[in-house]
């Protein structure tokens, strides 16, 4: 790879990209306002396809229900596809910053819920809007053809599939090379790369076990889901704890417990819902098959009158960079950030980007750009007390806008570019 080539390319972009920041600080700052919830991507993707025809791309909108797909066709070369994710959480954004997201929305259980962009997905959009407008003016300096992919449904496990399933693969030409990034808690102006697993594996499944209710004074006439529950919850513990090899990295949390309405009633039922988090294939197997056998010999152990129920809530493959790509990205990147290109550890976070990659048998790579106000970061890393940073999904997660905007612009051109003739 001509690492001269990029970095004449950067030089030349660094003072084209500040002009263009006001605008995408704009665009972001809408986006963020006008957060939805996965799979309800409708003004979002909107923008991101308007933009992309103003930019002289054919647009395919609507695949997978908001998926939009953009081609940018500029002579001989690979195909390089760039993929941001649209969705929010249904979280209630406490940042106090003035571009705060106050929407509310209906999550798919019919809830009502508050709205907020606290997984950065609103950069990661700006970020793609913003390559594929430079690329699409200055195709003097590449060739090849650009795909440019916004995603609905990241956060449900489901949206990279539902494009899959909306025949993208018969429908656009197949990328030699497919690249991703995510913001991140870490210093704001740096990247992370790395080759081989970056993001976990996840699975998340609801457990339900059942009971006999009864009149809370009379307990010998029940069978008690709540000590169901709480026996399930510690035995579920020692998975981890005795059941994976040290060596091995993994995460099982109950994030909800729900039983019962009143003091005095002993319920019916009980509810776990998991998370599982894994970096191996056979780890992942074996935790999810030890999940089922507690549960169920926990619910013989009470003599309840049935077997759990499991139902699958969503399920994430592993996210595993390719080597040689991995290597050609890195380089690329250490020219354009100097030392503020690293080596990352893996994170405990999971991601659907790599379906696309697995579904259409090409390399793929996915890396981490440092959203948190620089100094804030140091005084933290300095204290020791990194773990205190709000990371994705809290209420205040916010990367800052700059240089975070333009980090990530930077790194997804210059990834590009690597690839481009
Ligand atoms: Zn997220
Ligand atoms: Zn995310």
């Amino acid at each position: 790879m001509e690492i001269n080539r990029i970095k004449a390319f950067n030089n030349k972009m660094d003072s084209i990209i500040d002009k263009l920041l006001p605008d995408l600080e704009e665009i972001y700052k809408d986006i963020h306002r006008n957060p939805e919830l996965s799979m309800q991507e409708v003004r979002t993707s909107k923008i991101a396809a308007d933009y992309l025809t103003k930019y002289q791309f054919e647009v395919s909108t609507g695949i997978g229900v908001t998926g939009v797909v953009g081609i940018l066709k500029n002579g001989e070369g690979p195909t390089v596809m760039l993929r941001a994710d649209m969705d929010a959480l249904p979280v209630t954004e406490t940042t106090g910053l003035p571009y705060a997201s106050t929407k509310v929305g209906r999550d798919e259980e019919g809830t009502e819920v508050g709205v907020s962009h606290v997984c950065g997905h609103d950069m990661h959009v700006t970020w793609l809007m913003g390559a594929a407008k430079l690329f699409s003016e200055h195709k003097e300096d590449w060739k090849g053809t650009l795909m440019a992919v916004f995603q609905p449904g990241e956060e449900v496990g489901r949206g990279a599939q539902s494009m899959i399933d909306d025949r993208m693969i018969d429908r656009f030409p197949k990328p030699d090379i497919i690249l991703g990034q995510h913001v991140m808690v870490g210093e704001a102006g740096t990247v992370g790369h790395r080759s081989g697993a970056i993001l976990s594996a996840g699975n998340s499944l609801k457990v339900k076990l059942f009971g006999r209710g009864a009149h809370g004074s009379q307990p010998q006439t029940s069978i008690d889901p709540v000590i169901m529950a709480a026996a399930t919850t510690m035995r579920l513990q020692t998975i981890i704890s005795r059941e994976v090899a040290p060596i091995e990295n993994a995460v099982l949390t109950i994030g909800a417990l729900q039983a019962g309405t009143k003091e005095n009633i002993i319920p019916e039922d009980a509810t776990l819902k998991l998370n599982i988090r894994t970096f191996n294939d056979g780890v992942r197997d074996h935790i999810l098959s030890a999940v089922k056998r507690i549960c169920c010999a926990e619910c013989r152990a009470s003599d309840a009158p049935k077997d759990p129920e499991f139902t699958t809530l969503d399920s994430y493959p592993l996210t595993v960079n390719d080597a040689a790509a991995t290597q050609k990205v890195a380089a690329a990147f250490d020219a354009q950030f100097g030392d503020n290109s690293h080596e990352t550890q893996p994170a405990s976070a999971s991601e659907g980007f790599s379906v696309f990659g697995r579904n259409w048998k090409v390399p793929y790579v996915f890396w981490f750009v440092g959203g948190t106000d620089p100094k804030t970061y140091l005084d933290a890393k300095k204290n020791n007390r990194l773990n205190s940073i709000p990371s994705n999904h809290s209420p205040k997660f916010a990367p800052v806008i700059h240089p975070t905007l333009k980090t990530g612009l930077q790194a997804i051109m210059t990834a590009a570019l690597a690839w481009f003739n």
